[in-house]
């Protein structure tokens, strides 16, 4: 069986980053640590965390002691949530990924500059609320451009435009001449907030999906950018498995296969990956 793996797979920048700063923290733990949510999307991390000693919660108001720090996960936290923490005199270790900080930045620097703000992501992603607070809660979140009553909009002139950091490139292309058709705006202000690691991975995930016989997307289910993943190598035709581990192989998958291409979403830890390509040898020696 031949095995491609992506050399885009494994954390990304952001994540590592997120990761080794809450390692760091922990290092150095005097008060206890809180965060609100996931710091990533991906279940074995979240559970050696859990494991470490984070305390994960749903709510500020779940927390007790004030005199504690709070970790602002790697795809953000709504502004005011952080603004309530500060004032309540926490500690506050923000691991927010620069390119999701550059998509909230631009995003208020839109609505600062008179634009109608349109961010491009998924509704009730915790990265799309985290961009949405730092305009102000202004602007709308367009998420299925098909589905999307334009008409209420249209008298807008100026609009702006961001994307959720892992938005898909190829979808891009067919949004972009819908919002300019729709609005009928005379100023379309468009900035590139996707992250060259999910474009690198799209790419090279679609490149190696031309190349198998059945492609493995491996990352947490509620992990965007793996759905993403996913969603593009099926729609190239190829079959494809989104899985969290190698415990999600069967035997069955791979019969009458000769070559396996094995994408990962940027939360995936590189063990994870290693133990597939570990199984998948068991799997063809069988
Ligand atoms: S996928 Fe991109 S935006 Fe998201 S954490 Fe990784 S580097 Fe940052």
């Amino acid at each position: 069986m031949n095995i491609i793996v992506s050399s885009h797979g494994g954390f990304c920048y952001g994540v590592r980053r997120a990761y080794n700063m809450v390692k760091d923290v922990l290092k150095k733990k005097k008060k206890e640590i809180y965060i609100i949510g996931e710091l990533i999307h991906n279940s074995f991390v979240v559970k050696e965390l859990d494991e470490l000693g984070i305390i994960r919660i749903n709510d500020l108001d779940e927390i007790k002691n004030f005199n504690s720090v709070l970790i602002i996960r790697s795809h953000g936290m709504p502004f005011e949530l952080i603004e309530k923490a500060n004032s309540k005199g926490m500690d506050i270790v923000d691991t927010t990924c620069p390119f999701v900080k550059k998509a909230q930045a631009y995003a208020k620097k839109l609505i600062d500059e008179g634009y109608f703000l349109i961010i491009i992501g998924d509704k009730g992603h915790e990265e799309v609320e985290g961009i949405h607070s730092a305009s102000g809660y202004k602007g709308i979140i367009l998420d299925n451009h098909f589905e999307f009553d334009f008409s209420v909009f249209h008298k807008h002139k100026k609009i702006g435009v961001v994307f959720q950091t892992t938005q898909n490139l190829r979808d891009i292309g067919s949004i972009i001449p819908e919002i300019f058709k729709n609005f009928e705006c005379e100023e379309l202000r468009v900035f590139n907030t996707i992250c060259d690691t999910t474009s690198n991975r799209q790419e090279d995930a679609k490149t190696i999906g031309s190349q198998v016989d059945i492609m493995l997307v491996v990352g947490g289910k509620n992990s965007a950018n793996t759905i993403r993943l996913y969603d593009i190598c099926k729609a190239a035709g190829v079959k494809t498995y989104h899985i969290q581990s190698a415990e999600d192989l069967e035997k069955k998958m791979f019969k009458n296969v000769t070559s396996v291409g094995i994408s990962a979403g940027a939360s995936t830890p590189d063990f994870i990956i290693a133990d597939i390509i570990n199984k998948l040898k068991g799997i063809e020696k069988e």
